[in-house]
């Protein structure tokens, strides 16, 4: 099977097991744990941040920044598409009372200056206190550029917003752009990045900020069930990866952009050039009734594993290699020719 689901499907290198295998621990709730310490100390650096926490998911991450950034009552400014808002359960409305204000999102994931500002509720009794701008990147595998969300961010700043970035494929957007990670991060007041992601790592993401708001995400992190033990054969993982996986991704930029130079010239199929490691493919109203769920079944029966839940998503990651990509553009051919 060639699996193009996510990105999260890739099991840790046996250089990475080895990392895990060797790394000191201790009890990460006491704040004894040395490589999640210096995990965390590592990534705070490399992105400019004053502090940093482990937390097991990229979920939790980014809830407990929501909730370190906001109060009940309070509303959060955040992409009608992006994750934080879809695909996190309702999570930052359910456990924190916050109400997240979804907003129109352009096809490069960005939201207009213009949307924001009207967005932000007046001071008074009858509104939501608007407290956060929340943004993503990579969007749908498409990079932020880094001149727009300074942008926005400084303005968001100005109204007295704070600003979080959901990083969950930072470096992705950083080795695809060029642009270095700690740039892409310049004016957000918390980034959460995921190392389960494109890096390899089995589990983790941090959250980075000030020492204050760490704080405050700490006290969540522990009231959401994420106070781990002996969590440094984890953050080993993802310090093998900060290490050795970060460069890397430039091949898997490369092959999803080989999946989509592969698939085009087919009828009826049109493939999004790809900035990053995610190949969107959209299929044209003739070929509706087969979609999505008739082509993703007809995929795996030809040995190909993809998502398709509004629009046929291919990921490229660490475990699949460029002849992998060649068969899986002659199997999508197959099924969608
Ligand atoms: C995967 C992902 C997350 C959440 O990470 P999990 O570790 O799966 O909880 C958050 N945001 C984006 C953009 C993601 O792709």
């Amino acid at each position: 099977m060639i699996d193009l689901r996510s990105d999260t499907v890739t099991r840790p290198t046996a250089a990475m097991r080895e990392a895990m295998l060797q790394a000191p621990v201790g009890d990460d709730v006491f704040g004894d744990d040395p490589t999640v310490n210096a995990l965390q100390e590592r990534i705070a650096a490399d992105l400019g941040f004053e502090a940093a926490l482990f937390m097991p998911t990229g979920t939790q991450s980014n809830l407990c920044a929501l909730m370190a950034h906001c109060e009940r009552g309070d509303e959060y400014l955040v992409g009608q598409m992006a994750h934080t808002y879809r695909w996190e359960g309702g999570g930052a409305a359910v456990l924190g009372s916050i109400q997240p204000q979804p907003l129109p999102q352009g096809q490069d994931g960005r939201i207009e200056w213009a949307e924001i500002e009207a967005a932000i509720k007046p001071r008074d009794a009858h509104f939501a206190r608007t407290r956060l701008l929340s943004l993503e990147n990579t969007w749908g595998g498409q990079v932020l550029e880094a001149a727009y969300t300074a942008d926005v961010t400084d303005k968001a700043h100005a109204r007295g917003l704070s600003t979080h970035l959901d990083g969950a494929r930072l470096f992705n957007a950083a080795v695809a752009s060029g642009v270095a990670a700690r740039e892409l991060t310049r004016g957000f007041d918390s980034v959460s990045v995921c190392f389960s992601k494109g890096l390899g790592a089995p589990v983790g993401s941090a959250l980075c900020g000030s020492r204050e708001l760490i704080g405050r995400a700490h006290r969540w992190r522990k009231m959401t069930g994420g106070g781990l033990r002996q969590a440094g054969v984890l953050a080993a993982a993802a310090l093998y990866a900060l290490d050795h996986h970060v460069q890397r991704l430039a091949q898997d930029h490369a092959h999803a952009r080989m999946l989509a130079e592969g698939l085009q010239g087919l009828p009826g199929v049109r493939v999004q050039t790809p900035q990053t490691n995610i190949v969107f493919v959209d299929l044209d109203a003739s070929m509706q009734h087969r979609y999505p769920q008739g082509v993703v079944s007809a995929l795996q029966h030809e040995g190909v594993l993809c998502t398709g839940l509004y629009r046929l998503r291919l990921v490229t990651h660490l475990d699949v290699s460029a002849h992998q990509i060649e068969a899986a553009v002659a199997a999508i051919r197959r099924v969608l020719g």
